[in-house]
């Protein structure tokens, strides 16, 4: 890409991308650092009038950018791509996934029967929206542009209201380079989500965020039977068989749980370890979770950063007061241990032995530093245990011999199930979940025609 491409983006004032123009509004909200709690910009709040404006655009922009031969469009995006630094994970994950969308073909089949040629075609639907939560507003926020665009649609991004900052800037950063209106961002909360899901003229909402905001998105949108795509909660179990090289191991799977201080949809959410090591694994886990470091990921080799927000502050913190309220024992982390949110909202990670099934934290997902662990012996048993939740998103089974692992891992109920690795997602392969945890799924070639 020529440099002359994009302009450099001021940092210090942020807009809406609307009909083509960086928009204010009369009303704002901020985000706040949460690494200090300080106050950070005022961003703009789109209201109906301003999501108007923009389906409107979108549906004008929509029939020449869906005309536009797609190398032309792999190449507006491989510029768009080219835009950003790869400065952190969230970044370069981001550039990864329209990478991999450049790379892709739309199929087209043919078949013959006695009397016709059938042809199969990919066709755009129109103007797709994207709902975006606050975990990771620059992956997700690409995973749904990217997608969209490849397959010739034009898209509007509603960044989470904790998160806006890098959402609106990476669509900012596309208007030198895509036709008018074919990218566009509108920031706002929940009222602004809701009149996304209802306009008539949008034609699909792809939504990331949680089950019971999903609910809400599909019924809405069921007004005016737009298609969705829901990725949604999980609370992913993880299965340690007993042939496992615990030292090795138990790192791994403690990665997999306070990842991204455990705000990943697919974090490791449930262990259960075979009893037969279950004493020594435990104790390699609190061994190495007392070795990351925590604090602002500004400093250094920090590895555990804060909750994002206070909001997940407070939400992770009743995971701590409801577990020692029952007595249940910390192997590591302590509730009484909390520093306050005044210098950031940052909570130590905490391992809770062995609470019982009915406990909140097997059976909800804290998303947050906190992670249960179980002992099993019976492996149909542990499945069934497993398998014992109305979610669905992801799984990971810990074996040395790779073949029981593989028959363990096809017994999870599960979008997404990992093989001696934690959970992590990539854009080769379909991301989705069963049961409440979504509905469609992104990320890979199937994914990406059929959304
Ligand atoms: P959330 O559901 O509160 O919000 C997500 C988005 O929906 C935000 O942009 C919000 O403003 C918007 N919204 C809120 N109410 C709405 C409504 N009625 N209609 C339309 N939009 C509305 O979720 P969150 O707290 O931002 O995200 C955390 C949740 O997201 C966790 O449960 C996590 O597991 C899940 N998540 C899932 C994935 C996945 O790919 N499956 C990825 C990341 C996060």
């Amino acid at each position: 890409m020529s440099p002359s491409k994009v302009s450099i983006l001021n940092f210090d004032n942020f807009y809406n991308i609307v009909d083509g123009k960086r928009q204010g509004s009369k009303t704002f909200h901020h985000g706040v650092d949460p690494a200090t709690g300080q106050k950070l910009w005022d961003v703009p709040i789109a209201n109906e009038q301003d999501l108007d404006s923009a389906v409107t655009a979108a549906k004008e922009a929509f029939p020449a950018w869906s005309d536009t031969p797609i190398e032309k469009r792999k190449d507006f995006q491989g510029d768009w791509q080219a835009g950003l630094n790869t400065a952190s994970f969230d970044i370069g994950a981001a550039a990864g996934f329209m990478a991999y969308h450049c790379g892709l073909k739309i199929p087209e089949e043919e078949t013959e029967d006695d009397e016709k040629t059938i042809y199969t075609e990919y066709t755009p639907l129109g103007v797709c929206a994207g709902i975006v939560s606050w975990n990771f507003p620059l992956i997700l926020s690409a995973g749904k542009i990217a997608p969209a665009l490849l397959t010739g649609n034009t898209i509007i991004i509603k960044p989470s209201p904790f998160t806006q900052y890098s959402g609106l800037k990476l669509v900012e950063l596309g208007q030198d380079i895509f036709p008018p209106d074919v990218l566009q961002a509108v920031g706002g909360n929940e009222e602004l989500g809701a009149l996304m899901a209802t306009h008539p003229d949008i034609a699909k909402i792809s939504f990331t965020g949680s089950i019971a905001t999903g609910k809400k998105v599909m019924a809405a949108s069921a007004k005016t039977l737009k298609r969705v795509t829901l990725e949604l909660g999980g609370n992913d179990a993880c299965i340690i068989l007993p042939d496992v090289d615990i030292k090795k191991v138990a790192p791994e799977v403690v990665m997999g749980a306070f990842l991204n201080s455990g705000q990943v949809c697919i974090a490791t959410k449930r262990i259960y370890v075979h009893e037969s090591i279950y004493k020594e694994f435990l104790l390699e886990m609190v061994t190495f979770t007392k070795t990351n470091k925590i604090g602002s990921p500004d400093d250094g080799d920090n590895l555990v950063g804060p909750m994002q927000n206070a909001m997940q502050y407070e939400k992770v913190k009743d995971f701590f007061a409801d577990s020692k309220a029952q007595g249940y024992k910390f192997a590591a982390g302590n509730p009484d241990n909390i520093p306050s949110s005044s210098a950031g909202f940052f909570i130590p990670p905490a391992i809770v032995d062995n609470p019982p099934n009915d406990s909140c934290i097997i059976a909800e997902e804290p998303f947050g530093p906190i992670v249960p662990t179980q002992p099993w012996c019976d492996l149909d048993e542990v499945i069934a245990r497993a398998n014992n939740t109305t979610t669905g998103l992801g799984a990971c089974v810990w074996a040395a011999d790779v073949d029981k692992a593989m028959q363990i891992a096809r017994r999870l109920e599960a979008g997404s199930v990992f093989v001696n690795s934690y959970e992590k997602a990539t854009p080769l392969a379909i991301f989705g979940g069963h049961k409440e945890s979504g509905i469609g799924g992104s990320g890979a070639r199937r994914a990406c025609w059929l959304s």
